[in-house]
């Protein structure tokens, strides 16, 4: 008797992950990749924080050239009372031509939810000058943004108008709202993706946000190693769990699995201006990731 073949994997991408966490133990990345690949997720954005991980994220892209992606942005967490300084080295390096080049400027936005009451108005004030200083650097270099925004949807969109910047090429990351938001980033023509988040049983207005963005626009990611998926929920996330986001938006938009790979790798690729990997979006096909070299 022959052994039933495994089912071929689909092809995916993790649109944003902090892959850093994956580096500090020897061999834990390598291992990372070969999940990744081993689960058909061909390709990842590596997402930048601060200054700390945009020289990491971009070298990890210069050794995957097909298989990792980066970003480069001050996260809204990260905007301290120095803030001036971070943005002026991002606009430094972005200057310099990095190679290979950024996908996006991001993770940039607002976020005060564990800011201290009394300090919520000067932390936002702040957050509001670095994210429109970013918003404007993107513009110039022609680059699409990718948003943090936690309970901060409407001041980000005013932020955005502010800037005059474009909302379609604005992408909404771990979309956590209902679905009005998602009507209004839609009316806008705002972009948007989900996480892990759209797998927990609580998570109704997410999964009714998902409904109302459909197919056609979807966009995945892990944002790992946050926000496992269900049957995860609590573990360290990785790229390699793409899938079982997938597969859940598969059965909530009642359609196949492979349709929503197809869909959001495509979306995916679009947004961020990602190439073609030689050999088409089949899994292994380009050998990455996971080729170590
Ligand atoms: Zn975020
Ligand atoms: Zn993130």
């Amino acid at each position: 008797m022959t052994e039933p073949s495994a089912p071929q994997p689909h092809y995916w991408i993790d649109s944003h992950c902090h892959p850093a966490f994956a580096l500090r133990e020897p061999g834990a990345w390598v291992e990372l990749l070969a999940r990744s690949r081993r689960a058909g997720v061909g390709e990842m954005i590596a997402i930048g924080t601060g200054p700390d991980d945009w020289d990491l994220y971009r070298n990890l892209a210069r050794e995957h050239p097909a298989g990792v992606h980066w970003t480069l942005g001050l996260h809204p967490s990260e905007v301290g009372p120095d803030w001036e300084d971070s943005v002026d080295r991002l606009e430094s390096l972005l200057a310099a031509s990095p190679d290979p080049a950024p996908r996006a400027i991001g993770e940039i936005g607002l976020d005060v939810f564990r800011v201290a009451k009394p300090d919520r108005e000067e932390v936002l004030t702040r957050q509001r000058q670095a994210f429109r200083r970013q918003l404007d650097l993107a513009r110039q270099a022609g680059l699409p943004v990718v948003i943090h925004s936690r309970e901060t949807l409407e001041a980000c969109l005013e932020v955005l108008a502010e800037a005059d910047f474009p909302a379609e090429r604005a992408l909404f990351h771990c979309f956590a709202d209902g679905p009005e938001a998602m009507e209004q980033l839609r009316a806008l023509g705002a972009r948007a993706s989900f996480t892990g988040l759209v797998t927990f049983a609580n998570a109704r207005r997410v999964q009714e946000a998902l409904g109302v963005l459909g197919l056609e626009e979807l966009i995945l990611e892990t944002d790992s190693p946050y926000l496992s998926p269900e049957p995860h929920r609590g573990r360290t996330n990785e790229p390699a769990r793409i899938p079982v986001i997938g597969e859940c938006c598969a059965r909530l938009l009642d359609c196949p699995v492979a349709t929503v790979a197809d869909r959001a790798t495509a979306n995916t690729r679009a947004f961020f201006g990602l190439p073609i990997p030689p050999g088409g979006d089949l899994p292994g096909a380009s050998g990455e990731p996971g080729d170590p070299a």
